[in-house]
């Protein structure tokens, strides 16, 4: 929809659209800006310039125009005390990972908390109406301006005022004179200094009128009217209309600091600790020069470098002040700002990796880092992770619950990225030589090497990170998540009863409805269809065998083998039981293996995906590391615990909202749940889920459960192999077999050792006896020596490297026509070794050389002696029996 269609044809009816009581009683006139013709509305009847192009944007910098001075946490209190004091709800906010929409990562806006997806349609649920929230909202699409522009934040606090009107809410009337009263009333603000723009908003399907407020051309909120939807023209009034005022509470501090950046009053302490880290005075009058000019020509140019250099030139700055302090003051904006994001990102469950929306996350720490070490900062970063928690635990007390997780995570991630550098480093240089690399072949750095664009850039391997860069990224990401269903014609049929979340029998007598095939569908069902990682049910049906059941909207389509009853029979239905029971157990398994790791490793384990079938089961959770064998251990022995303290699984039904405020977005373990009402399956308070599968009664019918095997299987996922119940006990009694046959191999190998060692021994002293039959023409096959005539050869595995060198240096010393070539294991190495009397006819250095190329290694010494050998021992026959052949023909 065309925003400045909409906006030109409600500002051609402002009465209908903007004109409020407020702007009746007060007295606004509304006009039109004489620079871009914008309408706003204002008491100052001199003004002629919308705020955007007016004289007196950034003035308030230096020079406030208030009489109070709040900042960042104060502010929120005087925002909230005159909220509720004017009948809202103070809520508190709500993760900032998106948990409750498949559709995005991170909040980003104080609306999206209480959105909902139905279908493809948006519904709103809210906790209270009126009310008002202090809601952490990430941004990342402007990070390049963070800690540069004084106002660009990687995560803001929303100050969500919402409505819907009724008997408890309100409607535009008393928004906008709520939000009037709150800038003159509270927060002291002259009424001439108030500036309402007309404005429209559209998205999702619908759309309406909005006011924007400003203070010296510093937007302060938004008003928006949700409230028509369809095309323009033929639009209706929405059902159900919701006010949507959001406001910048950085920026309601800011205005009253009147502090040179947005910064400067929104990170508390750590602002101070971070001057006197570069040692320059926060007061400096070269500092609000600079910033004011900044602020000023911003929204005048695209590139940033150009407003930067005109503030540089306009607030005369020597080149001195700006590698001295205006550098320095931007990178260490950048990391408070930065730093924050990720404290509230992790104390919500988001892991740094190069996935999804942790790609931002590590983006940012790697940025932190990068500015750490480029102006040479002595800087402790768990002190500046206790200083932000602390100046923010009033307001945000969960941040304070989390703060050492947040150390840990960054600790880890840092440490990684030290030891990425050299790799990276490498990689880019070749990236150098070859030229500009395509958006695919970019691509295929990040997601192969975590080779990310911004690096490349930073170390000039490219020029700039082509804008398709994320969008490619994303859409690759987002394909994934799709999946395939094949359509069947199902519109017309009912709804499947499920007997499953009823009583639940195994056998049962059913009204076949649909025949697609080999496909049937039936009136009611006992056959859980596969859904949430649990696999389906198996069983008979009419008795043809069911080999699969699927789940398609609210109908339940059974696949069977061998044959179908017809349209209309009343067939009779046979659930495997063992198959049923032996899947139960997993599931509960997982809810429980889930809540054991987070107990384990940390409070930022969240199942990522689940797999549930019959005989094996697992559970990928988010984790930054490997596990090693002591965590494992812990996490199957805290899960035994449970099942050994036998816990009642209960399940219960809430509405959606009351759900989600009694237990927080911890249930969501395995991804949003598109209905009103919630199935909460809840195993004490220790796991409490939303979750559609099949559970046991009591932990203690699970049995065991064993972890047979966890692998990292990408960035930030941790996946852990698991059985329980019989299959358990199956697997115990498996590993004991195992090892004890372990056991038992070892010990004939070492019976064998000692056995070859004592004949080796005993060979020794058979040498002058050999020689002496060897001599006299006899055989010696019965001592495992082959001969034709004088020429002999072993590969017995009594002869050792001992016997050979003797018995062959003696045998060709008594006679010159005898030649030996003996093969043997030497380590991890076979060696052979030959003698050739000067009359034997035979040459022994072609001998070594031949068999060392055979055994993959390398052979040496001339006609009379030679030796060699090699470590492939899969070909230690080959050689045997060339050896053999060239020696004795
Ligand atoms: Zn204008
Ligand atoms: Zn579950």
């Amino acid at each position: 929809m065309d925003k400045n269609q909409i906006l030109k044809e409600f500002s051609s009816d402002p009465e209908k659209y903007y004109n409020v009581k407020l702007f009746q009683e007060q007295g606004f006139i509304r006009k039109s800006c004489s620079k871009c013709g914008r309408f706003f509305w204002t008491l100052d009847a001199d003004r002629t310039l919308c705020p955007d192009d007016g004289t007196d944007t950034y003035s308030f910098i230096g020079e406030p125009p208030t009489t109070k001075r709040f900042d960042y946490t104060q502010a929120w209190k005087q925002v909230e005390e005159f909220f509720v004091k004017n009948n809202h709800t103070s809520v508190s906010r709500y993760p900032v990972v998106c948990r409750w929409r498949d559709d995005l990562y991170f909040t980003i806006a104080s609306i999206v908390d209480f959105q909902r997806i139905m279908g493809s349609k948006v519904v709103f649920e809210f906790p209270a109406n009126p009310l008002v929230v202090p809601q952490t909202c990430l941004r990342f699409k402007d990070l390049e301006n963070v800690g540069v522009t004084g106002r660009h934040f990687s995560s803001f606090c929303m100050i969500g005022q919402h409505s819907v009107p009724n008997n408890q809410g309100y409607w535009k009337d008393e928004c906008v004179d709520l939000d009037y009263r709150l800038l003159t009333d509270q927060f002291g603000i002259k009424k001439e200094e108030v500036v309402f723009v007309e404005d429209v908003w559209a998205g999702g399907g619908s759309f309406g009128p909005s006011l924007e407020y400003f203070v010296r051309g510093l937007e302060l909120g938004n008003a928006v009217f949700t409230e028509f939807q369809g095309e323009l023209g033929q639009h209706t009034t929405l059902d159900q209309r919701v006010i949507d005022m959001g406001a910048g509470l950085e920026r309601f501090a800011w205005i009253t600091m009147g502090t040179p950046t947005a910064y400067d009053c929104c990170f508390g302490p750590i602002n101070e600790k971070l001057y006197n880290t570069i040692g320059i005075d926060s007061d400096s009058e070269v500092l609000r020069k600079y910033f004011t000019e900044i602020a000023k020509e911003i929204d005048h140019y695209d590139d940033l470098n150009q407003v930067r250099r005109l503030a540089i030139k306009n607030a005369g700055i020597t080149d001195s002040q700006l590698t001295k302090m205006i550098t320095p003051m931007e990178g260490m904006y950048l990391i408070a700002d930065h730093l924050r994001t990720l404290i509230f990102a992790i104390t919500d469950g988001a892991l740094p990796s190069n996935v999804g929306g942790g790609y931002n996350l590590r983006m940012m720490l790697r940025r932190i880092n990068a500015t750490i070490s480029k102006l040479n900062l002595k800087l402790d970063i768990d002190d500046l992770i206790d200083s932000h928690i602390d100046y923010l635990k009033d307001t945000y007390p969960e941040l304070d619950e989390k703060r050492e997780d947040v150390k840990q995570i960054l600790k880890i991630e840092s440490a990684r990225y030290e030891e990425s550098k050299v790799h990276m480093k490498k990689k880019a240089e070749k990236i150098r030589e070859k030229g500009t690399p395509t958006v695919d072949e970019l691509i295929t750095f990040y997601e192969s090497d975590g080779i990310t664009p911004e690096y490349l850039k930073e170390v000039d391997a490219i020029s700039e990170v082509p804008s398709s860069f994320y969008s490619k990224l994303s859409d690759l990401h987002q394909s994934e998540k799709k999946k395939a269903i094949t359509e069947l014609p199902l519109e017309k049929l009912p709804e499947t009863e499920t007997l499953f979340y009823k009583d639940d029998p195994m056998e049962f007598e059913a009204k076949v409805i649909k025949v697609f095939d080999d496909q049937v569908v039936l009136d009611k069902t006992s056959f859980y269809a596969r859904g949430g990682g649990q696999e389906p049910d198996h069983g008979s049906i009419a008795g043809f065998e069911v080999v699969d059941v699927d789940k398609h909207a609210d109908i339940i389509v059974h696949k069977l083998k061998d044959g179908i009853p017809n349209e209309g029979d009343i067939v009779q239905c046979k659930v495997d039981v063992t198959r049923r029971s032996n899947i139960t157990k997993n599931h509960t398994s997982t809810h429980i293996i889930n809540t054991s790791a987070r107990s384990v490793l940390g409070s930022w384990v969240w199942q990522h995906s689940a797999f549930k079938d019959d005989d094996h089961a697992r559970l990928d959770i988010t984790h930054h590391s490997s596990l090693n064998d002591d965590q494992v251990k812990q996490i199957e022995d805290a899960a035994n615990k449970m099942i050994k303290d036998n816990y009642p699984v209960k399940i219960e039904y809430f509405d959606r909202g009351t759900a989600e405020q009694q237990y927080g977005f911890r249930i969501y373990q395995g991804g949003v749940v598109p209905v009103k009402s919630v199935r909460i399956v809840s195993i004490e308070d220790k796991d409490i889920e939303a979750c559609g599968g099949t559970h046991v009664k009591k932990t203690g019918d699970i049995e065991l459960i064993k972890i047979t095997k966890t692998k990292r299987i990408q960035d930030g996922v941790v996946r852990l192999e698991f059985v329980s119940g019989p299959n358990a006990f199956e697997y115990v009694k498996e590993q004991e077999e195992e090892s004890k046959k372990k056991e038992q191999q070892a010990i004939a190998k070492q019976e064998l050792e000692k056995q070859r060692e004592e004949n080796k021994d005993k060979a020794k002293e058979k040498i002058p006896g050999f020689i002496e039959k060897i001599l006299a023409g006899e055989s010696l096959e019965s001592d495992e020596i082959s001969n034709k005539g004088k020429l002999c050869f072993t590969s017995s595995e009594n002869y050792d490297d001992y016997f050979n060198q003797n018995f062959g240096k003696k045998l060709v010393a008594k006679d010159d026509t005898a030649a030996f070539c003996g093969i043997f294991e030497a380590g991890p190495t076979i060696r052979v070794m030959i003698f050739a009397g000067e009359k034997s006819g035979v040459n022994a250095g072609e001998i070594a050389k031949e068999i060392a190329s055979i055994l993959g290694g390398s052979g040496g010494g001339d006609a009379k002696f030679a030796q060699g050998g090699g470590k492939d021992t899969s070909k230690k026959d080959e050689a045997i029996q060339k050896a053999k052949s060239m020696i004795l023909g």
